[in-house]
């Protein structure tokens, strides 16, 4: 369905910058002999609808700050206007969102435990469960392999230790359904039931049941960290993390989909290492890593109280991430991207080739029909190069058959040097090769900075307007 989608596309993009990578090398066989950069996919990073994910305490934080119309405009003034926050109330709102967030969960908790018929005894016990005092973490997916649910619990003993530390406790609110097909997802969910059950972590650990889009909004309005653990690059974007900013919540992610692009120093912390790793042992070492990052940095950092009782750099972390990556990371800036990159560019192209009933867009497809009958026929003449100083002048003979010269660009190719885009020179149609037919010279003078062997000959579609090679995908390479 996608390869059919994208033969029938104007244009075409990922979720996320480490997505449009991804999709790039996926679909590069529909664009033989192309370079992996010019792939025509590109990306838009998701955002959230930011006004149907914050509380009602949230806004009314925000609106005293920032003003109602916040996420209509530009955007613009929203760091500088958040500072005037202070920390007392940042701090005094994470108290409020928190203590509602836990009783709901007692509520969903007891009632689920009157639903399994459990003793009444137990039921009571509920009212105990969790604590606002608490750092209060939240972990809620889909339970599909790719999200590595279980990577928290691959030490239970270990988290064990971290939950019911006497000083520094945390505790862990986990959400989450498998697919009724996925046997590997139903096995991570029964492992975590197990692990919510046991009396060694009863009333840190909670297993919500019946994950749906009223418990996540619960969820991302009250915790104080939001962790997520796909194996990369496999997670597209990933939205839940996004829901938590706005909040006041942190993330502590991998550097996958949006996180790979959100993540920065002193706003939320990020597992991994920014690479792909085959090896399954990796899984262990990102594990290790998790857990390490809540021993040594993230519970330390919550705990660490100043005289009256403000964790200063925890709330430093949640003025970055709520001021700096909500903007970013909303519908607002994403639908903007999506118009003024993406959609209204489409449209013009679409309205030029209507326009006169049609007549670009039948030139299009006479184009493209030539194309299709003439491009084998193609082929290069003479290559030469003479250095003058510091310049190359390339000349290159070129036998068109019955191509139409203007139907075609005749380009010298250079890969980057770094990681940016490759060097493309335009050569320019400079004469005809006497007695032949429809032979022409090239010519193009490029800055000698390069050994020329790094330049390469290529021939491709053109015609304005049109987008290669997305709409046209032939490409003739010179072989030396
Ligand atoms: C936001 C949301 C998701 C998507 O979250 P990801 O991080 O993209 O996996 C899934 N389910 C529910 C109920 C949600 O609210």
């Amino acid at each position: 369905m996608a390869v059919l989608a994208t033969r029938c596309s104007g244009v075409v993009n990922g979720v996320s910058r480490l997505h449009g990578e991804v999709s790039r090398r996926i679909f590069q066989p529909l664009y033989p002999r192309w370079p992996l950069c010019e792939v025509p996919i590109t990306h838009v990073t998701n955002g959230i609808h930011v006004p149907s994910w914050d509380s009602s305490s949230a806004d009314a934080l925000w609106t005293g700050a920032c003003g109602k119309d916040r996420w209509l405009s530009t955007m613009d003034t929203i760091v500088e206007d958040f500072s005037l926050v202070t920390d007392e109330s940042l701090w005094r709102f994470r108290m409020d969102k928190v203590t509602a967030l836990l009783s709901y969960v007692r509520e969903c908790v007891s009632g689920q435990l009157l639903s399994a018929h459990a003793s009444s005894e137990l039921v009571d016990q509920c009212v105990q469960f969790l604590d606002p005092n608490v750092l209060t973490i939240g972990f809620a997916r889909r339970f599909a392999g790719y999200k590595r649910p279980n990577l928290l619990l691959h030490d239970p003993g270990r988290l064990d230790k971290i939950l019911s530390n006497h000083q520094r406790p945390v505790q862990l609110i986990i959400a989450g359904k498998a697919h009724p097909r996925d046997e590997e997802g139903k096995a991570l969910v029964r492992e975590w039931w197990k692990y919510s059950g046991r009396p060694e972590v009863r009333g840190r650990v909670v297993f919500l049941s019946d994950y749906d889009m009223a418990l996540a909004e619960h969820l991302v309005q009250g915790v104080d960290l939001w962790i997520n653990t796909p194996r990369r690059p496999w997670e597209a974007c990933g939205t839940s993390g996004m829901k938590v900013l706005v909040n006041g919540g942190l993330n502590l992610s991998e550097l996958d989909g949006w996180w790979a692009e959100a993540f920065q120093q002193g706003a939320g912390w990020a597992v991994g290492d920014g690479q792909e790793h085959e090896e399954v042992s990796w899984d262990n070492t990102e594990a290790e890593q998790l857990c390490r990052m809540l021993e040594e940095e993230i519970v330390p950092c919550f705990y660490d109280r100043d005289d009256k009782g403000i964790p200063r750099a925890w709330v430093a972390s949640m003025r970055s991430s709520m001021s700096e990556l909500t903007p970013q990371f909303s519908a607002n800036r994403m639908v903007r991207e999506y118009v003024d990159g993406l959609y209204c560019p489409a449209l013009n192209a679409y309205r030029r080739r209507i326009a006169n009933n049609c007549q670009e867009a039948s030139l299009l497809c006479d184009w493209r029909g030539s194309l299709a009958q003439h491009w084998h026929n193609l082929r290069f003449g003479n290559l030469t190069v003479d250095r003058k100083d510091e310049i190359y002048l390339v000349k290159l003979t070129v036998y068109m058959d019955d191509i139409d010269q203007g139907a075609v660009q005749v380009q010298l190719y250079a890969e980057s040097e770094g990681n940016g885009s490759p060097e493309i020179h335009i050569m320019e149609l400079t004469g005809t090769v006497e007695g032949a037919i429809n032979g022409y010279v090239y010519s193009a003078t490029v800055p000698a900075r390069r050994p020329i062997q790094d330049y390469t000959p290529r021939i491709i579609p053109h015609f304005d307007g049109c987008q290669v090679p997305l709409e046209a995908v032939n490409i003739l390479w010179h072989e030396p």
